[in-house]
């Protein structure tokens, strides 16, 4: 069985407002051992972009998610069977990213990203990773990134390729 990493719930990719380049990242839920990856997926993509003028995450533990403005992403802790229930498949994550993109015109609607990761199975870091990428706008790729949809062939860290794909997206290049 093949298990996708994360839906193709990017409901948009990147909007013609630009991308930020700082984040406000709120973990919320999670074991203290479960958080501390999840804050090492975020330094793994600052690392990998290596320049903190183009991607800086500013983490926060226990913070209230606040989807206020489009730099937030909020990291929550779920299990695979809650988003098979939700999006009727078994994913290790989903980003539900950028919603005040789909929403009805007048409403207040969230402007950040909200991630959920399993974590009752799979890899955590991994997970986070490739969700992590979803809310920084990027969109699935082949085999050999971190960005690949199912877990078998995705790569286990940011590669560069999936660098690349942010650099696109955020305008870099
Ligand atoms: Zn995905």
């Amino acid at each position: 069985m093949r298990f996708p990493l994360l839906p193709a719930l990017v409901l948009t990719i990147v909007s013609c407002g630009g991308t930020p380049s700082s984040y406000s990242v709120m973990i919320d839920g999670f074991t203290p051992e479960q958080a501390s990856t999840v804050v090492e997926a975020c330094r793994i993509w600052e690392h990998a972009v290596a320049d903190p003028s183009r991607l800086r995450l500013f983490v926060n533990i226990g913070e209230p998610c606040d989807l206020s403005h489009d730099d937030a992403i909020c990291v929550f802790p779920t299990t695979m069977a809650k988003i098979a229930e939700a999006n009727g498949a078994e994913r290790f994550g989903v980003t539900y990213h950028r919603l005040h993109d789909v929403q009805p015109q007048g409403t207040i609607d969230p402007m950040g990203s909200v991630i959920y990761v399993a974590t009752d199975t799979g890899d955590v870091k991994q997970t986070s990773e490739h969700e992590l990428g979803h809310a920084l706008g990027l969109v699935h790729t082949g085999p050999g990134t971190v960005m690949a949809p199912y877990v078998q062939e995705a790569a286990r860290n940011v590669t560069p390729a999936d660098v690349g794909q942010f650099m696109k997206v955020h305008g870099y290049e």
